[in-house]
């Protein structure tokens, strides 16, 4: 749903938005050539400054290390070649990174902190409230975290791959209530702006439905990063159902921020009611193992709330265990929720659309009540 309400960047300001989590992708750090972009990066560390000073905590999600490793390594394609290539570069431009933020910020009177983090530890739940409290800690002390993931140990198929959700995710972890995403784009156009002269700006969104998703088109305009829009919408569902509001605005002026604030150029993404603090960490969990095809009858009950029964599951799909997320996919393969399975795949092909008074015989044991719990199960 497209709200007509101007974009609202003071719901980013300081008085309002007591978190902030900026997310700085790779081709507003580093340039065609591999360089660092420092006079942008003095210009931004000042606008991060002015909010520190404003009583605004602010958490840094920097892309780059990986664009900034392959120049100082010489490595074809932005280092982005192979996995080794990536994790190699990566390692490489990090350090260059870090040492960067921490000679800016410092300039700026302010301490800086790095945090690398993995996909898993943010996906594994214990692992995922030491790193809020960590970050928690660092923010109360009036440290700016900056954060990226982990390249060099991430393998592909245990990666965000992208910093756009991996902001989202810091945003939730920190209980930030914005986050803005610094783009090559000034927000979300109703097409693709570079194709389609009648594309028009989306200032404002309360819902992130199947209009909004379909404006999005993937790939990076850059090369150089990996986001696109689609993994930007992804980021704002996920910050949008943990209470924050999520900007994309365009990072390409000196200043965005300010330039935000004067212009309301940008798309906000309206916060939702925040769920529960573990409901929010199952929506932006990410690694799914397998899914399950429901009826119309199924879909019914899970918007009234209820649990997955087995009788509602006409397919299932993936080598899941127990415990492991799943999607819930409807009958035209739309996915409309996910959940935590309480069957692994294979007592799940056995108990799929068959009642529940029928489970302990076919099962030799007693079963579980439902396939999918309603306490572990979002609607998207
Ligand atoms: N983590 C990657 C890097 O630092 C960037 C990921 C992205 O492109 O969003 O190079």
């Amino acid at each position: 749903m497209v709200a007509h309400l101007t974009a609202a960047a003071s719901l980013f300001a300081p008085a309002d938005c007591p978190r902030l989590v900026i997310k700085i992708g790779s081709a507003l750090l580093v340039d065609q050539k591999g360089n660092i972009r420092l006079d942008w990066l003095q210009a931004m560390a000042g606008d991060i400054a002015e909010r520190r000073a404003a009583g605004q905590q602010i958490v840094i999600v920097s892309s780059g290390a990986i664009a900034l490793g392959a120049r100082r390594l010489g490595l074809a394609k932005g280092g982005r070649a192979s996995l080794e290539d990536a994790q190699a570069a990566a390692a490489v431009g990090q350090i260059a990174l870090s040492q960067q933020w921490a000679a800016l910020l410092e300039a700026r009177g302010l301490v800086a902190a790095q945090i690398l983090v993995t996909l898993d530890d943010l996906e594994d739940r214990r692992r995922y409230l030491n790193a809020a409290a960590t970050l928690d800690r660092l923010l109360e002390l009036g440290v700016v975290p900056v954060i990226n993931e982990n390249d060099s140990v991430a393998t592909n198929e245990i990666r965000f791959g992208d910093n756009d959700r991996l902001a989202a995710r810091i945003g939730q972890a920190a209980q930030a209530s914005g986050v803005i995403l610094l783009s090559d784009i000034d927000g979300l156009y109703t097409a693709n702006p570079k194709t389609d002269p009648a594309a028009k700006l989306v200032p404002q969104v309360s819902r992130i439905d199947a209009r909004i998703m379909a404006m999005a088109d993937r790939g990076s305009g850059s090369g150089m990063g990996s986001g696109g829009m689609v993994s930007k919408l992804e980021a704002a569902r996920i910050a949008t159902r943990a209470g924050a509001h999520l900007a994309i605005i365009s990072g390409e002026h000196d200043l965005p921020l300010r330039r935000f604030v004067d212009s309301n150029i940008g798309t906000v993404f309206l916060a939702s009611k925040a769920a529960s603090a573990r409901k929010t960490w199952l929506v932006g969990r990410l690694s799914v193992k397998g899914n399950a095809t429901v009826d119309a009858g199924a879909v019914r009950a899970l918007e009234r709330g209820s649990s997955l029964l087995p009788a509602g599951v006409t397919a299932i799909s993936g080598r899941f265990e127990r415990g492991d997320l799943i999607d819930i996919l409807d009958a035209e393969g739309q996915k409309i929720g996910h959940g935590l399975a309480e069957y692994d795949a294979d007592e799940a092909a056995l108990v799929i659309g068959k009642r529940s008074d029928m489970l302990a015989d076919l099962l030799g044991y007693a079963p579980r009540a439902a396939f999918v719990h309603r306490d572990h199960l979002v609607l998207i």
